[in-house]
């Protein structure tokens, strides 16, 4: 004699905690040290004394690797919450099952009655869409969407969609400040090239942080004050608590000296075979 067996019985209440359990495996602890092997290559770079035409290939490949490993991990989000929702569907569909016993076995055996199937669920899910889920952007997630733009032009206006959350590009947008479309990198106070650039948070402006202590420090009483912000047409009140490393115009100021030094040494061969 043989026995029918049903394809699928509901969860067994026994099992309950074993289904909690199954989870997708979180890569999010490799993403976060594969990023920063990557952030610590690039800054490599940047000190290694080697020419920017040298360093353009190299650049160039750990910067994709960047964004296929940006591409993966927001699948990985993705895919980590439509299994949550499969997971919480199922378990859904199997409550509101009968029992399986020996007074329902037979109808579950005929079909009669049936139970979900996870696996079956999973391979749905699987075929149709995963959404990609926007991994929070951090400062060491900015600079490394941000280096290929300005290690192409260090001046750039970086597309809106790298600033991110905590930068309140709206209000700023009118004042970027602009010369003939790009980013000054020399402070309005010391009016040379950014060597520790500092950046406000109450109204994104940057200054050296050498300029800054000059202009918010009292002479007589040698301690720091607040003051009207020194941008032009800026009528914030700044002081030394509002500001933090701008790093993002650190970076601009490294890769634009970098060209600068090829430039000359470019210049100098040419004169030389002028000579
Ligand atoms: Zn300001």
């Amino acid at each position: 004699m043989s026995i029918k067996l049903p394809d699928s019985v509901p969860l067994h209440r026994g099992l309950i905690r074993e289904f909690h359990d199954i989870r997708v495996s979180d890569v999010s602890s490799s993403f976060v040290s594969c990023q920063k092997e990557i952030y610590d290559t690039l800054m490599f770079f940047l000190e290694s004394g080697i020419d920017y035409e040298d360093l353009c290939p190299l650049v160039k490949s750990n910067c994709d690797t960047y964004i296929q490993l940006l591409e993966q991990e927001e699948e990985s989000q993705g895919f980590q919450t439509k299994f949550k929702t499969i997971k919480e569907n199922y378990k859904e569909m199997t409550e509101s099952c009968e029992v399986f016993d020996l007074d329902t076995m037979d109808r579950y055996a005929e079909r009669d009655i049936t139970a979900p199937q996870l696996s079956k669920l999973l391979k749905e899910a699987n075929d149709g869409y995963i959404p990609k889920i926007k991994i929070s952007i951090t400062m060491v997630d900015r600079i490394l969407r941000a280096f290929p733009y300005i290690w192409k032009d260090p001046k750039c206006i970086l597309p809106d969609s790298l600033l991110g959350d905590g930068f309140n590009n709206d209000a700023n947008e009118d004042e970027i400040e602009m010369a003939g479309g790009s980013i000054e990198l020399t402070c309005p106070i010391t009016t040379l090239i950014y060597e520790e650039p500092m950046i406000s948070k109450k109204c994104q402006h940057t200054f050296d942080k050498s300029g800054l202590t000059e202009y918010l420090k009292n002479s007589d009483t040698n301690r720091y004050m607040e003051k009207d912000c020194a941008k032009d047409g800026c009528s914030k009140k700044i002081s030394m608590d509002d500001f933090s490393p701008d790093t993002i115009m650190s970076l601009r100021c490294k890769i634009y000296q970098i060209k600068r030094n090829e430039n000359n040494n470019n210049m100098k061969l040419e004169a030389l075979d002028v000579l």
